[in-house]
């Protein structure tokens, strides 16, 4: 490798760590699962997403994988829980416990209920909620509700077409 090759890499993998740090510092949820860092100081290591305080940037080491963090023989973090779930995953979670609620058959239960439910406030349930799905929870109930209606006929069709593959691979021997 040549000098300028070399100087090149030294800074793009510079500019790598910049990026890295400024996303840490702002606690940007695109980072999560983009890398992980370790604290030298505090013997801990975080998701990019921590709430923690941050260290110094001296202090942080970045790592390419969970595994890479691990390594260190640091131990995870208590705030952002490296090992578990992250945020975003338990909010998905809480939000599909909601669709599938708000689709149970029947009339589709208050909204309010819902969010206590999954254990969040109404309000924020309502945020959260729009920012997964793009939509509230009574129009999403409802037109739930429309496709159901809708679909039923093409349900009916499917199940029709399944039985015919399953003829169909099930071999030569089917007489129709
Ligand atoms: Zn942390």
């Amino acid at each position: 490798m040549d000098q300028v090759t070399r100087r090149f890499d030294a800074v793009s993998d510079m500019s790598l760590r910049g990026r890295r740090l400024a996303q840490l510092m702002r606690r940007d949820p695109s980072a999560e699962g983009q890398f992980w860092y370790s604290v030298i100081t505090t013997g801990v290591y975080c998701r990019p997403t921590c709430p923690a305080r941050h260290a110094l940037p001296e202090n942080i080491r970045l790592h390419e994988t969970l595994a890479e963090a691990r390594a260190t023989g640091f131990r995870p973090c208590r705030r952002c829980d490296p090992e578990g779930a992250s945020l975003a995953q338990k909010h998905d979670v809480l939000i599909q416990t909601a669709c599938e609620m708000l689709g149970a058959e029947g009339r589709a239960p208050s909204s309010q209920k819902v969010a206590s439910a999954v254990g969040l406030s109404r309000s924020h349930f309502h945020k959260l909620f729009r920012q997964t799905t793009g939509t509230t929870p009574s129009a999403y109930a409802k037109s739930l509700r429309a496709t159901t209606a809708r679909s039923r006929p093409l349900t009916a069709r499917r199940s029709f077409d399944q039985v015919q593959d399953i003829r169909i691979v099930g071999g030569g021997d089917v007489r129709v």
